[in-house]
């Protein structure tokens, strides 16, 4: 099979760049190849569901830009498409003196970002979460949520009627790389693209390197695990509640996020995963781990954030300890109001200084774009990622074939 363009990875970053791509380059011949059995099965299908503001984003940075477009083309989409969202704004809150300071900097941050935030008494904030407990408190409005693998099907159907095509099943697993174009060895059979977009997620690093790439940066999974509060405590919670991030990790400090589907979910911790693909405390994989422990990147890291680490991994084994976490924000939640509910799994991209990559990493390399860090807030930022990305491709249907 021949195509013009292929795209690796059917999570919501490869159905976006397909459905951008084919917009912006009518009668394209684009295929996207998924290797599991439906698209969006990753992180993409395991998220928070949150449309984020931008708020967290050093200004100027590819974050901060695709986040605060994005969640408006997001929200325009869901509208277009008749897709359930819900624009339900969020409560970032100051627990403690020592977090006053830094909810300061954040509120500076969302100004700078050009958003609509607003302070909080301690009182406003329990007008909007009548059980929160806080010092004080910023109001994000144009936070919101959405099931962001509904999101994916629709790109996915777009893509089809632009005449593209989808490919579950199939997974890449060598690529010859040679001047003109790629050959992508799968277990369906070789594949010839002109031009190829790396879109793997928690693969993504391993797909560059299959090019010939040397991305520097190499994934490590850190595993989110969420709890659902039970039915009839749901009502404790509105719709978003956040501490304040901290500033070194953002990602970490567990929240409470309800769900367009009414449930409420709290988490994610963010424990390193043994598996890139391992949704289970238990689970373990052999050359996943062999990387992770074997990349300097690590180590550093780890060396540098060590009491971090055992926290989060205390956390994840000690329901009582995650619970206390969730009982700085809401007292009276208790463990007999959460059950455990799904996980996911981060890509997180680590340079081998022990540096977390902070923006989205976005590499081109020869007849190629290979998107080598998309952590959150991607899924909300997804059409910008696809604009920006589709951009960087030259007009495939002037340019010369294989
Ligand atoms: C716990 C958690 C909470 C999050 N919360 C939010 C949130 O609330 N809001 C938000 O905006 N973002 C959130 N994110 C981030 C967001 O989910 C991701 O940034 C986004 O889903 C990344 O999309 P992707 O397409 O790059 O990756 P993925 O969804 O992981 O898709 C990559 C795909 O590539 C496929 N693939 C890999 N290798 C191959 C191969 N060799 N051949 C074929 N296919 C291959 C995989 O099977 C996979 O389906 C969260 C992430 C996690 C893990």
């Amino acid at each position: 099979m021949k195509y013009d363009c292929a795209v690796i990875g059917g999570g919501i970053l490869g159905l976006s760049v397909g459905m951008m791509l084919g917009r912006r380059q009518n009668g394209l011949k684009i295929t996207v190849l998924e290797k599991e059995p439906d698209v969006a099965l990753h992180q993409t299908g395991r998220n928070s569901g949150v449309i984020h503001s931008g708020i967290y984003y050093k200004p100027g940075s590819l974050k901060a830009r695709f986040a605060t477009a994005g969640n408006q083309t997001m929200v325009d989409f869901c509208e277009e498409h008749g897709i359930p969202y819900e624009a339900c704004g969020k409560i970032i809150v100051a627990t403690n003196e020592q977090e006053l300071p830094l909810l300061e900097t954040l509120y500076q941050r969302g100004l700078a970002n050009g958003l609509a935030v607003t302070k909080l008494s301690s009182e406003e904030a329990r007008e909007i979460e009548p059980h929160v407990r806080c010092l004080k408190a910023i109001r994000v409005p144009s936070t919101g949520i959405v099931a962001f693998r509904n999101v994916c099907l629709k790109y996915a159907e777009l893509i089809q009627t632009q005449g593209g095509s989808i490919h579950t099943g199939t997974h890449v697993k060598a690529i010859q790389s040679r001047t003109g174009g790629h050959f992508l060895e799968t277990n369906r059979g070789v594949i010839e693209a002109r031009f190829l977009i790396n879109c793997g997620g928690l693969q993504s690093d391993r797909v560059a390197r299959r090019t010939g790439l040397d991305p520097k940066a190499r994934i490590v999974p850190f595993r989110g695990e969420y709890y659902e509060l039970v039915p009839d405590r749901r009502h404790l919670v509105n719709a978003l509640i956040y501490p304040v991030p901290n500033p070194d990790f953002p990602f970490l400090g567990v929240h409470f996020t309800r769900m367009i589907d009414g449930a409420v979910h709290a988490g994610p911790n963010a424990v390193l995963a043994f598996k890139r693909e391992g949704y289970h405390k238990t689970d373990f994989n052999c050359a996943d781990s062999f990387e992770t422990l074997t990349f300097a990147g690590f180590w550093k890291l780890a060396r540098k954030h060590f009491k971090e680490g055992l926290m989060e991994v205390y956390r994840s084994l000690s329901k009582k300890a995650f619970v206390r976490s969730l009982q700085q924000l809401i007292p009276e939640i208790t463990e007999n109001d959460l059950t455990p509910t799904h996980a996911g799994v981060r890509a997180q991209a680590l340079m081998p200084d022990g540096r977390l990559v902070d923006d989205f990493l976005i590499l081109n390399a020869p007849n190629a774009v290979h998107v080598c860090n998309a952590p959150s807030p991607a899924a909300t930022a997804s059409l910008e990622i696809g604009r920006y990305v589709a951009d960087q491709i030259p007009d495939l249907r002037t340019a010369v074939t294989i």
